[in-house]
């Protein structure tokens, strides 16, 4: 069987880099085999979910180029649920249950009180049909429980390798609510069945859910897909990540700047024994990928590190992939240009800045003890029409007739014609600058 898998997000919120590995690490372990992905929009909470969250999924995926080979909402299948409901029914595996909130609340603390575990004691199974009748009588609606084997379930995790859930220290898990609304746990079986999905590859907060779902795929199809659960994010401390989720969504960190490829590269790569570094194309992480590598321990995730590697990957990307951005931004003068900024850049729009250097104007800084310097730097510079190579002439130059070294000698000449101590390489800036700009400059 060839693989497919899914990424299953609600739309009831923004993606943020927490989703954005499990979609990562579904894409390159599918497209690694030449497999399929699938976006489901698991959107069954009907007063939650959005068209505007299910839009920006969409656009962030899009985005990061994990493009998806089908899609499909779950509001779209409530008669396939009802249908596969109704067969879990007819086989008792699936059972009414008029307990109230308040009820089974004061169950599970007395449970607490007696020092027993707060599992569903399945009351409702024993409960005849007058009983039910008094309930229905009373108004009061059933919700749906699975009735779990209590047996132990063992799966082979792709990531955790031999995982056993005693389902006996499982409540039945509520397939549907009072009101007749699904809860995710049946739906998300019947569409993995019906997707051909090959394996689940989701987060460790998914384990003990897996032990009841693989019953109820046992139930419905007579086995289920391979699983694997990838450690969580945590902090750059180690602490929890779960409250700044929020301000780390995918959409917030595009608005910063941070290129597409940074967050794919640095998400592909933490947690896992492979070193973090900047990857250009999806092909590369494709490449480099396997579950084996994955660590059994929380992966950190710093948003330092990623503005750290926006950098670095901004250093190796090369003109032509950038032009159509920097054209966009009114920051485009050319490859030579783009070879000089690019090794400043914190983000693409600081090109915007470089060019200003190069462009004009520029306020320059000229220290008084540094004036006939700069004097004679105006009359040193070498002739002709500026390259490569007139950047170290000209400074053995001055250094010749001033007796100047080191910072003494570049310095006061950054200062001039950049008016900023930080910026790209002077041997390329003052070809861009050209001579004309750089007289100017340094007479003004
Ligand atoms: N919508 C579910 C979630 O976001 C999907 C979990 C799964 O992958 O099965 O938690």
């Amino acid at each position: 069987m060839s693989a497919k898998v899914r990424f299953a997000p609600s739309p009831t919120g923004k993606l943020h880099v927490g989703n954005i590995r499990t979609a990562l690490t579904n894409f390159l372990y599918t497209k690694g085999q030449g497999g399929q992905f699938v976006l489901r929009i698991d959107d069954t909470d009907l007063e939650r979910s959005t068209k505007e969250y299910e839009d920006g999924i969409k656009a962030d995926l899009d985005w990061l180029g994990l493009h998806w080979d089908e899609t499909f909402r779950q509001s779209e299948r409530f008669e396939r649920y009802n249908a596969v409901a109704a067969d879990l029914r007819a086989k008792g595996l699936l059972y009414p249950c008029y307990e109230t909130e308040d009820e089974l609340d004061r169950k599970r603390k007395l449970q607490r009180a007696q020092g027993k575990p707060p599992v569903y004691d399945r009351a409702a199974l024993d409960l005849t049909d007058a009983q039910k009748a008094t309930y229905e009588a009373e108004g009061r609606k059933p919700h749906w429980r699975f009735k779990l084997s209590g047996r132990t379930v063992t799966w082979t995790d792709l990531v955790r390798g031999e995982t056993p859930i005693d389902t006996a220290s499982l409540s039945d898990p509520i397939l549907i609510r009072e009101d007749g609304s699904y809860l995710y746990t049946l739906p998300s079986v019947i569409d993995d069945i019906d997707s051909g999905i090959s394996a689940i590859i989701r987060g460790e907060d998914h384990v003990t859910n897996s032990g009841a779902q693989i019953e109820i795929f046992e139930a419905i199809a007579g086995h289920s897909p391979q699983l694997g659960h990838h450690p969580l994010l945590v902090g750059p401390d180690g602490g929890k990540l779960s409250k700044r989720l929020g301000t780390l969504s995918i959409s917030g960190l595009r608005e910063e700047g941070i290129e597409a490829m940074t967050i794919l590269s640095l998400l592909a790569k933490i947690g896992t024994s492979d070193p973090v570094e900047p990857r250009l194309e999806i092909a590369r992480l494709i490449e480099e990928f396997d579950l084996s590598k994955f660590s059994r321990a929380p992966a950190r995730f710093d948003p330092e590190e990623l503005m750290r590697l926006n950098a670095r990957l901004l250093h190796e990307t090369p003109y032509e992939s950038v032009l159509p951005r920097l054209q966009a931004l009114g920051a485009d003068a050319g490859p030579d240009f783009w070879d000089a900024a690019r090794p400043n850049l914190h983000r693409l729009e600081d090109a915007v800045g470089v060019l200003k250097i190069v462009e004009g104007p520029v306020t320059p800084v000229v220290e008084d003890a540094d004036r006939d310097y700069i004097a004679a730097a105006a009359e040193a510079l070498p002739a002709g029409e500026l390259d490569a190579g007139s950047w170290s002439i000209w400074i053995s130059e001055l250094k010749a007739r001033t007796g100047r070294k080191g910072r003494d000698l570049f310095m006061p000449l950054r200062l001039a014609l950049t008016g900023d101590r930080h910026g790209p390489e002077m041997d390329k800036l003052i070809v861009l600058i050209g001579r004309e700009r750089i007289l100017q400059r340094l007479k003004g």
